[in-house]
C-alpha cells in the first residue's frame, strides 16, 4: 500500500486542466492509496466554506466521492486556502491537520508542513501570515459579505504576483537555518512540504546527523506527487496532455 503527498495545485475555474487532471488522480494514481495528504494551497483562493461557487462545489463532491470510497484524506492549509474550515471538513470527509504535523510513516519520523512559516527571510510575508491565521481576523474576515471577500482575494492575489516579480530568489525561498531549528525541534529523519514550487529532495545536516528534505511541485504545468511504500519514498512529476485551449493568468506565484 502507498501513501500520497500532494500540494500547491492551484485548483481554480480559470485553470481547469488542473482540476481535471486532480479527478484524473484519484480515480488512478490513488484510487487504492492507503491515505491521500494534501499539504495546502488545493485551491488558487478560498474566502470561507460558505462560498457557493459551482465549480469549487464539484471539486468538493468528487473528494466527498473519494473520501467515502474508503481512502482517508488529510488536508494542510496553505497559504491560499487558509481559511478552509470545519464545514469544509464536514463536507468533503477530508481531516484537517495542524502546520507542521509530525507522522510516522513506515517506520520512519516525518514532519509535514506546507512550508510556508519557513520562508522567513521574507519579513513583510510573515507579518501578514501572522495576521490572517489569527482566530479573530478570520472571524471578522467571514462577517464580510462574500463579494467584498472575493474582491479582497483577488487584490490579494495581483499583489503577491506583483511583490513575486521584485523579490529576490532566495528570499521566496525556505531560509536554511528555519529548516534546521524545524526538524530539530521536532526531531525527525524527514520533512516534507510543499509551497516553494521547488520540487527535490536535499540532505540537510542538522544535530550531527542528516535529515532528508523533500519538496513537492505545483500543478501548474504537470503534477507532483510523493508515493510512498515500505520501500521508501519517491517523487515524481506527473505528466500532463498538452491542451491548446490551456490558459495563463499570469505569473505564477506560491
Ligand atoms: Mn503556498
Amino acid at each position: 500500500m502507498t501513501t500520497l503527498f500532494i500540494s500547491d495545485l492551484h485548483i481554480e475555474a480559470d485553470r481547469p486542466e488542473i482540476g481535471e487532471q486532480f479527478l484524473d488522480f484519484l480515480d488512478e494514481e490513488a484510487a487504492d492509496a492507503e491515505a491521500l495528504y494534501i499539504l495546502g494551497d488545493f485551491f488558487e483562493y478560498w474566502v470561507g466554506d460558505d462560498d457557493p461557487d459551482e465549480y469549487y462545489a464539484s471539486i468538493k463532491r468528487s473528494l466527498r466521492a473519494f473520501s467515502d470510497s474508503g481512502v482517508p484524506v488529510y488536508f494542510m492549509h496553505g497559504n491560499r486556502d487558509f481559511m478552509i474550515g470545519q464545514q469544509f471538513a464536514a463536507e468533503t470527509g477530508v481531516t484537517i491537520l495542524p502546520d507542521p504535523c509530525p507522522i510516522e510513516l513506515y517506520g520512519k519520523s516525518v514532519l509535514l508542513s506546507h512550508g510556508d512559516a519557513m520562508c522567513t527571510d521574507d519579513v513583510e510575508y510573515q507579518q501578514m501570515r501572522a495576521m490572517t491565521r489569527n482566530p479573530e481576523w478570520q472571524a471578522m474576515m467571514l462577517e464580510k459579505p462574500l463579494e467584498e471577500r472575493l474582491a479582497i482575494a483577488q487584490h490579494a492575489r495581483a499583489h503577491s504576483q506583483e511583490r513575486n516579480k521584485t523579490l529576490s530568489e532566495s528570499i521566496v525561498d525556505v531560509n536554511p537555518d528555519a529548516v534546521k531549528k524545524t526538524i530539530s525541534e521536532h526531531g525527525v529523519e524527514i520533512l516534507l512540504h510543499g509551497h516553494t514550487h521547488r520540487p527535490g529532495i536535499h540532505g540537510v545536516e542538522v544535530d550531527d546527523r542528516f535529515a532528508k528534505r523533500v519538496v513537492l511541485g505545483d500543478w501548474y504545468d504537470q503534477g507532483s506527487v510523493v508515493s510512498w511504500d515500505e520501500d521508501g519514498l519517491e517523487l515524481s512529476p506527473i505528466p500532463r496532455q498538452a491542451d491548446p485551449s490551456e490558459s495563463g493568468t499570469g505569473d505564477p506565484a506560491p
